[in-house]
This record gives structure tokens, sequence and C-alpha cells, in this order.
């Protein structure tokens, strides 16, 4: 799917519609200092490891994107809704 590079779209810190530029959310490591990372690490550690259940069964086979608007006004971004899934995806000039 074709998506546009810049979109005017409502900006929840200037409270009014904008200029966004769209961006993919980059893959980043976790941050090893969150509680959510060092409780995850102290569960691993002992016996019996994983704390949640194991996801069986196949992976799906798109995954969902993850998109972010950035406000050309105050440089802030945000996200709208909970992504979609594509096969094919890229950003257009309009
Ligand atoms: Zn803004």
């Amino acid at each position: 799917m074709k998506y546009p590079k810049k979109i005017r779209t409502y900006c929840p810190y200037c409270k009014k519609h904008t200029i966004h530029t769209v961006e993919k959310a980059k893959k980043r490591p976790r941050s090893e200092l969150s509680q959510g990372q060092r409780r995850f690490r102290r569960i691993m550690k002992g016996y019996r490891g994983f704390p949640r259940p194991n996801p069986a069964g196949r992976e799906k086979p798109v995954k969902k994107l993850d998109l972010r608007f950035r406000c050309t006004v105050c440089g802030k971004s945000h996200t709208r809704g909970s992504g979609f899934r594509v096969k094919k995806f890229e950003l257009v000039e309009v």
C-alpha cells in the first residue's frame, strides 16, 4: 500500500490540525532499566523460567505496522490507532 509522507492531522500537543511527517518506528533494544524488563530478568533468573505462556502455533505472516506522526510545528510525535497489517508498504510524496 502507498501512504503519503506528509499528512494533515490533529496534534494533541498543539491541540489543532497541523502538517505531520509520517515515519515507521525503528526497532530498538529493550531498555534494561524499565520496571517490566527488570521484573522479567528477575523471573528468568531462577528455576521455572518464562513468566507468561509461550505463544504456541504459527506466527502471523504479516506484522502490524507501527507508524509515528511527527508534528512539524512542535516537533513531537504521536501515534494514531493501533496500526494495520499490509504486506507491502511505502511512503510516497504526494
Ligand atoms: Zn504539534
